[in-house]
């Protein structure tokens, strides 16, 4: 099941489908509608639930979380993009050490992301 919380509420949100097959979310005491129309935000819509599901990231907590999480996911996203580009240009003969510098360093900067992930979710199962 696909859900979202509340940006207001945190109540966990079931994702409904509209007649033209668009994801939207709906939360009746707030009156929020939440609807997701273009390819792009339904690939991030997807990509967010995915991500909230593997790392097992309990959603029914206040929306802060949930916008510390996409805050951090779409770095990590960024930062992948980074490192593949210079990937393309450190080169197979010639080394360039700076840049092998660089990805070393996108990537520690992954690594404490990640760890700020696992903080979150600690800290969310601590509240419960
Ligand atoms: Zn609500």
């Amino acid at each position: 099941m696909q859900l979202l919380p509340c940006l207001l509420c945190g109540k966990k949100l079931e994702q409904r489908t509209d007649k033209n097959k668009k994801p939207y979310f709906v939360c009746d005491p707030c009156g929020i509608q939440l609807f997701i129309r273009r390819k792009e935000g339904i690939e991030k819509l997807a990509q967010l639930i995915r991500s909230l599901n593997e790392h097992d990231l309990p959603i029914r907590q206040h929306g802060q979380s949930l916008y510390e999480v996409q805050a951090i996911l779409s770095e990590i996203d960024g930062l992948k993009t980074e490192i593949k580009k210079l990937e393309g240009e450190i080169g197979l003969f010639f080394i360039d050490e700076d840049k092998v510098r660089a990805r070393k360093l996108l990537k520690t900067r992954i690594e404490n992301l990640l760890s700020q992930l696992e903080q979150i979710s600690k800290r969310n199962e601590t509240r419960e």
